[in-house]
């Protein structure tokens, strides 16, 4: 890692802190995230390194973030106890080897960037056009790790990141992202950012699939057009009642087996509010596209691929992509 001069902190996640860094011996500019992936003394977890591999596979594509290096560290932990008869007693612990994955630097990411617009001195909507490109991008990207079978399932302004100048946007932060063309199993609860996560996933449902990153991006589409976040819930009770007060509380004949949901229980009823309300810049085929990534029952989503070929891209010159 003496190779890597740090410059700056530019983002603190779930994980540890990421730092824009430059290369030594070639002036490239990159940023350095510590991976939680720690491994023991044994050597490297095997998870972990399915991830980076599938991380580096994933990472071929444009819209997704590139990953350039993994390093390995051996971290040594510093020897606190200064007392000569305690050390000889406790001799230091064995280093421990942590993995820092290399990216690509981008300079700012799309929650930042949708504040500049909202904020800033002089508040205006994003340009119509530029959210286009930005859902597309998108797309592109979610069907990529789709057709490879990773889910992302942590979808959120923060984890895509853009290049101002050239209007590229990647997905980042795939440390989530499992396989899931082996078993599919039932997984953990918490894994989606609340404001960004599926109704079944709130309603503890343990078999789920690609539906839960389409769902992420009608939301991250939403508040593109609204620069505000569409369901911003803080605790998963009240995100449940965010939804159903826009869409309408889901019913059997939308979603088959809804009310066996492991966390649902009886809800008052609301009626759905016409989505085009919540999305008042947006025109109608945008507002469909919208409704097509919000279907309550998973199996009835658009996917990510098919959201590629709706009309509300028939404007933009996909030739460019
Ligand atoms: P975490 O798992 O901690 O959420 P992320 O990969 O999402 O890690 O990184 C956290 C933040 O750091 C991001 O939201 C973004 O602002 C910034 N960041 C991450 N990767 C890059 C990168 N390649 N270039 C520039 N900024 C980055
Ligand atoms: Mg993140």
């Amino acid at each position: 890692m003496e190779n890597y001069e740090k410059l700056e902190k530019v983002g603190e996640g779930t994980y540890g802190k990421v730092y824009k860094a430059k290369e030594k011996s070639t002036g490239q500019v990159v940023a350095l995230k510590k991976t939680r992936l720690e491994m023991d003394e044994e050597g490297v977890p095997p998870t972990a390194l399915r991830e980076v591999s599938l991380l580096q596979m994933l990472s071929q594509s444009i819209y997704i973030v590139r990953l350039l290096k993994v390093e390995h560290v051996d971290k040594t932990p510093k020897n606190n106890n200064h007392h000569p008869s305690a050390a000889a007693d406790h001799p230091p612990p064995p280093s421990k080897p942590l993995l820092y994955l290399v990216f690509e630097y981008l300079d700012t990411d799309l929650k930042k960037y949708i504040d500049t617009y909202r904020k800033g001195p002089n508040p205006r909507p994003l340009p119509p056009t530029l959210i286009q490109s930005f859902l597309f991008q998108l797309c592109m990207g979610v069907a990529h790790c789709h057709s490879h079978g990773v889910l992302h399932r942590d979808l959120k302004p923060q984890n895509l990141l853009l290049d101002q100048q050239k209007g590229i946007l990647k997905i980042a932060d795939l440390g989530l992202g499992r396989a899931f063309t082996v078993p599919l199993k039932s997984y953990t609860h918490e894994i989606v950012t609340l404001w960004y996560r599926a109704p079944e996933v709130l309603l503890g449902s343990t078999h789920y699939s690609t539906g839960v990153d389409m769902w992420s991006v009608g939301c991250i589409f939403a508040e593109m057009a609204r620069r505000q976040a569409l369901f911003p819930g803080d605790s998963e009770f009240q995100q449940l009642l965010n939804i159903f007060k826009v869409l309408g509380t889901p019913t059997e004949e939308q979603w088959p087996g809804v009310t066996s949901l492991r966390d649902w229980h009886v809800y008052p009823r609301w009626e759905p509010q016409t989505l085009a309300r919540a999305v008042p810049s947006l025109g109608p085929e945008g507002v469909d596209l919208l409704s097509k990534m919000l279907k309550y029952n998973p199996a009835d989503r658009i996917s990510a691929k098919a959201a590629l070929d709706h009309p509300y891209f028939d404007t933009l010159d996909k030739s460019q992509y």
